[in-house]
């Protein structure tokens, strides 16, 4: 049962919530829950069969005191103005919580992709490019792969943005293809942290994940990786789904084959061997960690009630509505907040950033031991900021963190003009 909750209206109850522990006038406080600003534009394309077409796009620039606006741009037609506005903040806060030197932006259009040839999606995605190039820049707002979107946008949008400047640009835009200038690891990179997050967390509570049940709610770029990492850290992953419905084998599944099958299918439903199960049933499993790993509000009050697991790892930015993780803490099941355990997206998009402004490559082996880094020393922090303050949940201590360090940045520039 997913939830009408406005994920504009969730991040602000999230930012409200560190609010009562973060020394900071309520002033700079207000500044730090909405946009700085937000382009909202119309995109004319052409058809393949000669027709023009327009449709809805957005930009969100939501706070610049610790670097260059940055954040992917997504392509599903639940796109709304207020959803780009709190995944704008989301990275804000995510960026802070890594202590990668970004502030937060997000892009999307409201489409579904797959209504679409390639070649209009290329048109379409080029008309966004351009509208956007005043917006963007290496050092002004560099966007990235979200939901549905992939290399392949991020190369033409890179194109584009170099032939309208007459310049090389790469880090203009980062999940590039590694001929256009991407970085090794960044395509497994946001399943990468989730792994790396479940293994901490599990640490922290003195469990083991070896062995551990895992469901994972979502099959794109991040669940699937999660759930293929989580397998090799030794987890058991026993049920998985996407938009058309779910699979359960209690014995575990193969992640990677399971991968395979929905990319000859274009579905997760029907592997061999499994059960199927719907959304909802996954992700009241009964098992030892929950990777809700799709779309916003996928868990509400009434179905936090129900969740079987002890853990949730989050994948996907904001699955948990603000009422959900009430219930999650009341029932003392601890969420590892997607600020967290999804940057390493955006960790990785920050090294591919100083690969290209460097002109320089990094190994995969060098890139996975750096985000691995950032990753522990953040969740590090993060319980130890959990511990220390009242505060009710894991997700509340991530923006205690975050929110401290972009209060921080601001009050060291002072308001101006
Ligand atoms: N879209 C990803 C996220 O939500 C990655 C953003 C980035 O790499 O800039 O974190």
């Amino acid at each position: 049962m997913s939830s009408e909750a406005n994920p504009f209206e969730s991040l602000r109850e999230q930012v409200d919530d560190a609010a009562a522990v973060v020394d900071a006038d309520s002033g700079v406080i207000e500044r730090l829950k909405k946009p700085e600003r937000v382009l909202e534009t119309n995109l004319t394309f052409e058809r393949d069969d000669g027709s023009l077409e327009t449709v809805r796009a957005y930009r969100s620039q939501f706070n610049g005191d610790r670097g260059p606006y940055k954040g992917g741009i997504r392509y599903h037609p639940g796109v709304t103005r207020d959803e780009v506005k709190a995944l704008s903040g989301w990275m804000a806060y995510k960026c802070a919580v890594v202590d990668v030197p970004y502030g937060g932006g997000k892009g999307g259009i409201a489409i579904d992709p797959a209504d679409y040839s390639e070649s209009e999606l290329e048109r379409l995605t080029r008309a966004f490019a351009t509208e956007l190039r005043p917006l963007i820049g290496e050092d002004r707002d560099i966007p990235a792969p979200d939901v549905n979107t992939g290399q392949r946008e991020m190369n033409w949008i890179k194109d584009t943005y170099e032939t309208l400047e007459n310049t090389t640009a790469p880090g203009v835009i980062t999940g590039k293809a590694l001929d256009s200038g991407g970085s090794e690891g960044r395509v497994e990179a946001t399943g990468r942290s989730v792994a790396l997050s479940a293994r901490e967390a599990f640490d922290w509570l003195d469990r083991d994940l070896a062995g551990a049940t895992v469901a994972v709610q979502g099959y794109g770029n991040a669940g699937s990786i999660a759930a293929a990492l989580l397998d090799d850290l030794g987890a058991s992953v026993v049920a998985v789904s996407d938009s058309s419905g779910g699979v359960h084998d209690p014995d575990g599944l193969d992640p990677r084959d399971v991968k395979s099958h929905k990319a000859e299918t274009g579905s997760v439903s029907g592997y061999a061997g499994t059960d199927a199960l719907t959304n909802d049933e996954l992700l009241t499993l009964d098992v030892d960690c929950l990777v809700p790993a799709a779309l916003e509000n996928a868990v509400d009050a009434d179905l936090a009630a129900d969740v079987g697991a002890d853990l949730i790892v989050e994948a996907a930015n904001g699955p948990l509505t603000p009422d959900a993780d009430d219930v999650l803490a009341e029932r003392d099941v601890h969420v590892v907040p997607d600020i967290l355990a999804n940057a390493g997206g955006v960790t990785v998009s920050y090294f591919e950033w100083v690969q290209n402004r460097q002109r320089f490559s990094w190994t995969e082996e060098r890139v996975n031991e750096e985000l691995e880094r950032v990753i522990t020393d953040a969740f590090d922090t993060l319980v130890d900021t959990y511990e220390s303050n009242e505060v009710p949940n894991l997700r509340t201590a991530a923006y205690v963190v975050g929110t401290g360090r972009i209060v921080d940045a601001y009050d060291q520039a002072g308001n101006w003009p």
